[in-house]
């Protein structure tokens, strides 16, 4: 942040009793600035063995694929959230009780939240709205894996393709920095039969 989202007044760093804060301070509204992370809501629609893609029609990283999904509006829930990015990429409607949640994650060098759900389809169809070039559900092996749009969470891609495999989901929480992708279960989910 730079300037005032209010009144466009240059930001300083706030400084409370000598020490610095992580956020801003406008001098002229006398108030903090805070640059708090965006939420970005994401679901992994299954056709089968497939997941949904879209090819983004939208800067940054026009023309390459992506999972569906995009920033949380006001006044949304996550899964509504989810669900409209859902339609407005992929024209596929789905009721967002009908998402389960699958992923959350913290990507501290672009500020964001992601949160992820699933759900799964009977019928591929799909059709790409204004903000995608094309969409379409693609296997492991199909994808477009060297023209995705955000190659810093494949490893969560490949987690749904494995999990779509094995049949069995869990919930995951993802930790990204510059420097490190953790990914963990938080919930392994049903236990394969036969497992103790
Ligand atoms: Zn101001």
């Amino acid at each position: 942040m730079s300037y005032c989202p209010d009144c466009g007044a240059t930001v300083v760093p706030h400084v409370v009793a000598g020490e610095q804060r992580k956020h801003w301070f406008c001098n002229r509204c006398g108030v903090p600035r805070h640059e708090h992370p965006m939420v970005v809501v994401t679901c992994f629609v299954a056709c089968g063995k497939r997941l949904l893609w879209v090819q983004r029609n939208l800067e940054p990283k026009r023309g390459l694929w992506a999972i569906p999904g995009g920033y949380l509006e006001g006044g949304e829930t996550l899964a509504q959230g989810a669900a409209r990015e859902l339609y407005e990429e992929a024209g596929v409607r789905l009721p967002p009780q009908r998402l389960q949640l699958y992923m959350t994650g913290t990507i501290t060098f672009i500020n964001q939240v992601y949160v992820a759900f699933r759900a799964s389809v009977d019928s591929d169809d799909c059709q790409p709205g204004v903000e995608s070039l094309a969409c379409g559900f693609f296997s492991r092996r199909d994808c477009p894996w060297d023209q995705v749009a955000y190659p810093e969470v494949n490893d969560s891609i490949i987690q749904a393709y494995d999990d779509l495999e094995r049949g069995t989901f869990g919930v995951w929480q993802a930790e990204m920095s510059a420097s490190r992708y953790v990914l963990r279960a938080v919930d392994q989910g049903p236990q394969a039969p036969g497992v103790c």
